[in-house]
């Protein structure tokens, strides 16, 4: 496990924003809890938690889309590191610019905040019948919560954002979706029977 630590510091140094500690074992635990085998994720930074999913059993393949040339490079190595080449299917590309035929068992939306909603009504469309789309950093580090006036008007504009990504996954009329406060704030989506 000390290279998964090695990762860990890495982020902690670049602010790479990984999932939290608690975040990625509540995530882990849904995997295998729920035997999911194929995962897509939508931002894979340095690759750590497509890393961290595969290694919860030896027949989980993950593909994952980042768009930045520097992460992605560094999510390379970590991949070969691991020896998981053969597992992890890393695109480099803007999300909006992958095409996927491909079915998966797990979405993991874990990109940019202001989109979620546009990245959830495309990728649906990959997802398997049983599958579900789970999202990160639905808090914001608490910000999603406060009523405290927002200083920022990036910050704000984000809150915003992912407020009405809140709001669409209540009032969906195809999905049903619990929220854990888990984290920065995770959601599960499940299609409605
Ligand atoms: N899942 C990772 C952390 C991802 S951080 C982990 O927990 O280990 C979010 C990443 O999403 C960033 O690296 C960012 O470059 C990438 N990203 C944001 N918007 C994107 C988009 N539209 N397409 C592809 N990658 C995107
Ligand atoms: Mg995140």
């Amino acid at each position: 496990m000390v290279r998964i630590l090695e990762l860990e510091e890495y982020a902690k140094k670049n602010n790479i924003p990984i999932m939290e500690h608690d975040g990625i074992e509540f995530l882990l635990s849904f995997i295998k809890d729920n035997n999911v085998k194929r995962v897509l994720e939508i931002g894979s930074a340095i690759g750590y938690s497509a890393i961290r999913m595969c290694l919860v059993n030896d027949d989980i393949t993950v593909t994952t889309i980042e768009r930045d040339e520097i992460r992605y490079k560094e999510a390379i190595k970590n991949i070969k590191k691991f020896n998981l080449e053969s597992r992890i299917n890393i695109i480099f590309s803007d999300a909006f610019d992958v095409l996927l035929d491909d079915k998966y068992d797990l979405i993991f939306i874990d990109a940019a905040k202001s989109q979620y909603i546009k990245f959830f009504e495309k990728f649906k469309l990959n997802l398997n019948k049983n599958g579900v789309i789970i999202s990160d950093n639905l808090n914001f580090h608490g910000l999603t919560h406060t009523k405290d006036e927002i200083k920022s008007r990036n910050v704000r504009g984000i809150v915003r954002k992912l407020n009405n990504y809140i709001d669409f996954l209540k009032d969906n009329k195809e999905f049903d979706t619990a929220f854990y406060d888990i984290g920065d704030g995770i959601s599960i989506s499940k299609r409605k029977n």
